[in-house]
């Protein structure tokens, strides 16, 4: 295996785009979040000449939860990742604490990590450098077209633009993955009803916020929307948000609606909410019908969205980064149109049959009296809460996939 990449590594891109369009890649990931890294790097790892594009210059701020749930920390374990990104945390998350309405509830988790998306994202992607992974970063793709033996993209920089031609391309460009949006087949749906997401990072500091325990997700439930809440390194907190957008015409702004559910919950910090600046997200739960076509793979976010009630949308970005890697390798030996059907299987198999329980949870939650029924069983069946915890933080089966992968 390769050797771990230093922690202190910012991820810095290995050359421009002009270099980059002189020459054919196997393979072109764009996206350099946890699945675009992961993909990266397991490309690169089987000798694959990989280039990963990212819009942004990493470490970048992302509005997200920072939660790694314990499925997701078993992922990274299976790739050797997981002890150098345990290392970046400053403490394990273990329990799970509910303000609703109704009440107050605890659990404890099997064991998660808060982790800002700054350090992580920014050690996944050094992570793929060391590997072997070319990296262009502050640069935009966009799919010029298809051409017989593979994808000519565009990139886009300040300072110019070039086009690449890659045999296969992994679309790893997140919630509204617009690299394809030159291609009409590739719609996604944005689910009725969706909600929006919604996160501040802010300083720990000596008021309300110092009392957070680094151990616990402080989750507090309403109405319009659920917030979370946890520590992270370098004595920050995180507080992220998924929000009704019809109810932001009554409160006028998010961090209004947000203190409002806080409040009608007496949840955590309500009193520290003030004057806190959240950035937004698009519409969140979505759904792409085509997540494979020839020579193309999609992966995380952009495959479609779940509300992240569970926390758990790290957990399916890294694995299907990781998944999708024997599909692109073979269609870099030759491609074969049985890859698509076997990418649309594979996905619905691991990844999209997990998200129902968090699509039924989340979906549940808008409703007074399903909010009502959780507390209750929260406290009054933990044994039931229990198994429901388990099953969200199950480890992914990465079999047979895994044994050829890594
Ligand atoms: C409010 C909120 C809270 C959340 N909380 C949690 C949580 O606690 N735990 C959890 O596990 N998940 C959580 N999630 C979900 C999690 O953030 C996503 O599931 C995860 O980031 C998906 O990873 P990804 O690699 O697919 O996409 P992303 O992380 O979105 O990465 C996509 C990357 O592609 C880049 N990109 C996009 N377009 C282009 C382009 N054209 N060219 C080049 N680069 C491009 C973007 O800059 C970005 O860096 C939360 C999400 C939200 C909105």
């Amino acid at each position: 295996m390769m050797p771990i990449a230093s922690l202190a590594d910012r991820p810095v891109a290995t050359l421009d785009i002009t270099e980059a369009s002189r020459r054919s890649w196997d393979c072109l990931v764009v996206g350099a979040g946890p699945a675009g890294a992961v993909a990266a790097r397991q490309l690169a790892l089987r000798g694959h000449s990989t280039l990963l594009v990212e819009r942004a210059r990493l470490p970048r701020w992302k509005a997200c939860g920072c939660c790694l749930n314990h499925a997701a920390l078993e992922t990274l374990d299976r790739i050797g990742l997981r002890a150098p990104i345990e290392s970046l945390a400053q403490s394990r998350l273990r329990r799970w604490r509910l303000a609703t309405p109704y009440g107050h509830s605890e659990c404890a988790m099997p064991t998660g990590l808060a982790l800002s998306r700054a350090s992580f994202d920014a050690a996944l992607v050094s992570e793929a450098l060391a590997a072997g992974s070319e990296y262009l970063d502050a640069t935009t793709a966009s799919v010029s077209h298809k051409i017989a033996e593979g994808w000519r993209v565009r990139l886009q920089t300040g300072n110019g633009r070039a086009d690449v031609v890659a045999s296969v391309l992994v679309a790893a460009d997140g919630l509204k993955s617009p690299l394809l949006s030159k291609l009409g087949t590739f719609e996604s749906e944005v689910q009725a009803n969706s909600w929006i997401g919604a996160a501040a990072t802010v300083h720990r500091g000596e008021g309300a916020f110092a009392d957070l325990s680094p151990d616990t997700v402080y989750m507090t439930c309403g109405r319009d929307g659920y917030v979370g809440m946890v520590v992270l390194e370098s004595d920050q907190i995180e507080i992220a948000a998924a929000v009704n957008p019809h109810a932001l015409g009554r409160w006028g702004t998010v961090q209004a609606l947000i203190t409002e559910i806080v409040t009608e919950a007496d949840g955590p910090c309500r009193d520290a909410l003030a004057g806190i600046g959240f950035r937004g997200t698009p519409r969140l739960s979505r759904r792409r019908r085509r997540i494979a076509a020839e020579r193309l793979f999609l992966i995380g976010d952009a495959c479609g969205y779940t509300e992240p009630f569970t926390g758990e949308g790290m957990a399916w970005a890294l694995t299907s980064g990781l998944l999708v890697g024997p599909l692109v390798a073979q269609a870099v030996r030759r491609w074969d149109p049985s890859l698509i059907p076997q990418w649309h299987s594979l996905y619905h198999q691991r990844i999209r049959k997990r998200q129902r329980l968090g699509r039924l949870l989340t979906r549940s939650l808008r409703y007074r009296s399903c909010t009502k029924i959780m507390t209750a069983v929260l406290n009054q069946q933990p044994r039931l809460a229990a198994s429901v915890m388990r099953r969200i933080n199950a480890p992914f089966d990465l079999q047979p996939v895994f044994a050829e992968v890594r």
